[in-house]
């Protein structure tokens, strides 16, 4: 979420341990681990490496973290942009990020790029066109395709994309040998929300009052995001209150500001989204 245009991170150290729940998404994710350290054992068959993975879900659900631990479990280079980025540049400057970034990726193959809001750069041409026209955001998305389609399979560059929104997506990117793999990651379950606590509580000095199953079940409908932002929101209360550990008391008033967090932001959203 917060990657600058082009973002090298060679040595990601985010893991699959780093991500609670997911369990499927993982299992899919693991196979691109495997082409990526196993190539020949694919094309030797003649299969052909997917190259472009879209993963699909709503805010916080842990789409750059999943792409970040894949670059880490299969310590590959691990380049990421950021759609949003692009929407306000210079003519021809997106393009040629793009263009830069698919080279950098090249060169240290086998590697991985991630697309953080592709539907920034890639919302369907004819919508955009209606709401307002961005030559720039055209000929970015048009450089991406062309790159999409300039490399082999065989090349050792495996792009993942992020997007809640692909309903939105101009269908040229979805066609098959670009983005035609989805995964779709789904909010968490009481049982995965609690799974997510305990690798957030791992970096924090708590007390035994803390009721994880409690605070799964006080949290509904909320992301992993937003549970990560409760454990640090709680961890704050509680040093401001000057105490040595972190309690339930404070879980659960973080818990309560977190929800007007989202009950303010909800009023703003957008009319056009
Ligand atoms: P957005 O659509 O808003 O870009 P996203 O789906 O990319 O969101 P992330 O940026 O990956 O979500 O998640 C934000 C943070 O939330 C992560 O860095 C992590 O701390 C926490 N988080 C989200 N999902 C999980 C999870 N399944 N396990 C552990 N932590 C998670």
């Amino acid at each position: 979420t917060t990657a600058k245009p082009v973002d090298i991170d060679i040595e990601s150290k985010v893991t699959f341990e780093d991500v609670a729940g997911l369990k499927e998404a993982k299992v899919e994710i693991m196979e691109l681990v495997d082409f990526l350290k196993n190539p020949e054992e694919y094309t030797n068959l003649g299969a052909k490496i997917p190259k472009g993975i879209l993963l699909t879900g709503p805010p916080g659900t842990g789409k750059t973290l999943l792409a970040r631990a894949v670059a880490g479990e299969a310590q590959v280079p691990f380049f990421s942009m950021s759609g949003s980025e692009f929407v306000e540049m210079f003519v021809g400057v997106g393009a040629s990020r793009v263009r830069d970034l698919f080279k950098q990726a090249k060169e240290k193959a086998p590697s991985i790029i991630f697309i953080d809001e592709i539907d920034a750069v890639g919302r369907s041409r004819d919508k955009a066109k209606s709401f307002q026209s961005n030559d720039e955001r055209e000929n970015t998305l048009n450089q991406l395709l062309s790159e999409l389609d300039g490399f082999g399979t065989n090349t050792g560059v495996i792009v993942l994309a992020a997007t809640n929104r692909v309903d939105i997506l101009d269908k040229a990117l979805l066609r098959a040998g670009r983005f035609d793999r989805h995964i779709y990651l789904e909010l968490p379950t009481k049982i995965e929300r609690e799974e997510i606590f305990n690798v957030h509580l791992k970096r924090i000095k708590k007390d035994d009052t803390i009721d994880v199953d409690l605070l799964a079940s006080l949290t509904p409908g909320f992301s992993g995001a937003d549970i990560a932002n409760i454990c640090n929101e709680a961890a704050l209360l509680a040093a401001r209150k000057k105490k040595e550990v972190v309690s339930q008391i404070d879980f659960t008033e973080a818990r309560d500001r977190v929800v007007g967090g989202l009950e303010r932001s909800s009023k703003i959203i957008s009319p056009n989204e």
